[in-house]
């Protein structure tokens, strides 16, 4: 069967992103962007300007017109100061997650082509190591910190300088179908892939996802989730500008310090993972602190149980919603809107203004019957060009009449209420993080004790999914032990991307192509199986 939103087609305007959240020229004294840890202030006005400055020191140095500039940063009051100067400079902004390696910071640096690379001073030396790579073409690091001196291969210049330009910003010349955007996803299936995500995508999905929030002027949003991954690029950093919101950002995740900045920054919205609405469930220090200010707590980016829902929303009498999105949606494309309280909380709700989107039956291609389960395909105006200089795995995943092969198996109920119940593409997400199992399994392949290897989401102990490596020894090396594999895995990954269990079998079940059947290893994983 194929959907279409309920809710009446929006138009989109035919706008760069400058141009759309900026445009009105309405500067004024709000505070825009306020970091918890510093304290570091930005005025809407004073964001407008410091955007300004940035474009107009690119622009300087000749970065433009489908420039890649890339921005690996912990959230700091200065990331959309960044990420919204490259766009204004008619570039397109390259987010990297800031818990990467050195390699893998290389590999989004080259598959990119980044001329220019912001590194916060806590990645400083995985950035001057990273640009040292082959293939990397990065020509110059601006820090967000103080420049310490060092032995980098490319110039560094301290983001201050970069900011203290007395040039013009160069004219605004974007289109709306120009690119704004490069985060990186795996998609369905093999290594992270550049996602091509245009002005008009991410103007579109801001407009799309109004029904799931209450944000007014003066509204608070609390930024913990990493800016660099699209939900909380698009659904907080964009969305608190375009509707004139403060945004709060906290480098990273401490439920202390988080609860902590609920309490004294008077937080309304707050955006979460399910592992984040876990410990708001049950944490004893929850009832230490004051979240009566609370109004909204959205959960998105992987499954939320309709019962850990209820308890989050009874414990600190908030609305709690639960939104559904991928990368190459910029991303939101399903949503509980807060005032559908009779739409269950454990669903991902219903489809959002412009998208529409089919079931199918993954083995013949055809409509799943109404009621059944089957592939998500989704089409809208938030649907991305398709993947950087990888034309086979675009083909695979945008079809030609513009829908987007999801990877999510789905339901529909007769509300129009959907539900994601299993997933067929590889990806593994932890603690709401994408991880590549083809990424984790090109990294074990290098240890010399392992012939084999097939990494799978397993269930983990908090009713999440956990990596799980299995394993064929080398015959010359039989006494490789479980400790051996996670402390390799560990010293060549980002944290979040570690083996947490790991399985040694005689051999990796393949079809006759040779493709690993995960299908096989995720049953022999499965927590209930029967004894037959
Ligand atoms: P990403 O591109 O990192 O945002 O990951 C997108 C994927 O996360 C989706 O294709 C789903 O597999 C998963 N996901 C996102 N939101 C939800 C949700 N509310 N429930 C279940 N899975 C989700």
């Amino acid at each position: 069967m194929s959907f279409r939103s309920t809710y009446a087609d929006i138009d989109i305007p035919d706008l760069d992103l400058h141009s759309f959240l900026f445009g009105s020229g309405e500067g004024h004294a709000d505070p825009a962007i306020v970091d918890t840890a510093s304290l570091q202030t930005y005025s809407f006005a004073q964001l407008a300007d410091a955007v300004d400055r940035v474009a107009a020191g690119l622009a300087e140095r000749g970065l433009g017109h489908g420039d890649v500039a890339a921005l690996f940063s912990p959230n700091c009051a200065d990331y959309p100061v960044v990420f919204h100067g490259i766009i204004r400079a008619d570039a397109v902004a390259s987010t990297v997650n800031c818990l990467y390696t050195e390699a893998e910071l290389a590999h989004q640096l080259r598959d990119a082509g980044a001329k220019i690379l912001f590194a916060s001073t806590a990645g400083l030396e995985r950035a001057r190591a990273a640009v040292a790579h082959e293939g990397v073409r990065v020509e110059e690091i601006i820090v967000l910190g103080p420049v310490r001196a060092g032995a980098g291969s490319v110039p560094e210049t301290a983001f201050a300088d970069l900011l203290a330009t007395r040039a013009a910003p160069p004219a605004i010349t974007t289109a709306a179908d120009d690119l704004a955007a490069l985060p990186y996803s795996s998609g369905t299936t093999g290594l992270p892939k550049g996602v091509m995500l245009t002005h008009r995508n991410l103007v579109a999905n801001l407009l799309q996802a109004d029904p799931l929030s209450r944000i007014q002027p003066g509204s608070r949003l609390l930024a913990v989730l990493p800016l660099s991954h699209i939900y909380a690029m698009t659904g907080i950093m964009n969305q608190g500008l375009r509707l004139r919101a403060t945004t709060f950002t906290m480098p990273r995740f401490d439920l202390a310090a988080f609860l902590a900045a609920i309490a004294e920054h008077r937080i309304d919205h707050l955006y979460v993972v399910p592992p984040i609405a876990l410990a708001l469930a049950t944490s004893p220090l929850v009832d230490e602190h004051d979240l009566t200010s609370l109004d909204l707590v959205m959960s998105a980016a992987a499954p939320l149980d309709a019962r850990l829902a209820r308890a989050v929303g009874d414990r600190l009498g908030a609305t709690v919603v639960q939104g559904y999105g991928l990368t190459e949606c910029s991303p939101c494309t399903h949503g509980i809107p807060p005032d559908r309280t009779d739409i269950d909380r454990g669903s991902i709700g219903i489809l959002m203004p412009n998208v529409q989107a089919r079931v199918v039956d993954p083995t013949t291609g055809e409509d799943a019957a109404p009621g059944q389960r089957g592939e998500m395909w989704c089409r809208g105006p938030n649907v991305m060009r398709g993947y950087l200089n990888n034309p086979e795995a675009t083909a695979a995943t945008v079809d030609s009449d513009g829908y987007l092969h999801t990877g999510d198996v789905v339901t529909v109920d007769d509300g129009g209420v959907f539900r994601v119940v299993d997933r067929l593409k590889e990806l593994i997400k932890y603690n709401g993080y994408q991880i590549a199992p083809a990424e984790l399994e090109a990294v074990l392949l290098a240890h010399e004790a392992i012939a084999d290897v097939a990494v799978i989401g397993a269930p983990g102990p908090d009713g999440g999914e956990i990596p799980k490596a299995f394993i064929t020894r080398e015959t010359s090396h039989p006494d490789l032990t479980a400790e051996e594999v996670l402390a390799f895995a560990a010293a060549h990954l980002a944290p979040y991307k570690k083996i947490r269990e790991v399985a040694f079998v005689d051999q990796i079940p393949k079809s006759p192509t040779g493709k690993i059947l995960r299908k096989e290893l995720r049953q022999r994983s499965a927590p209930d199986r029967s004894p037959d």
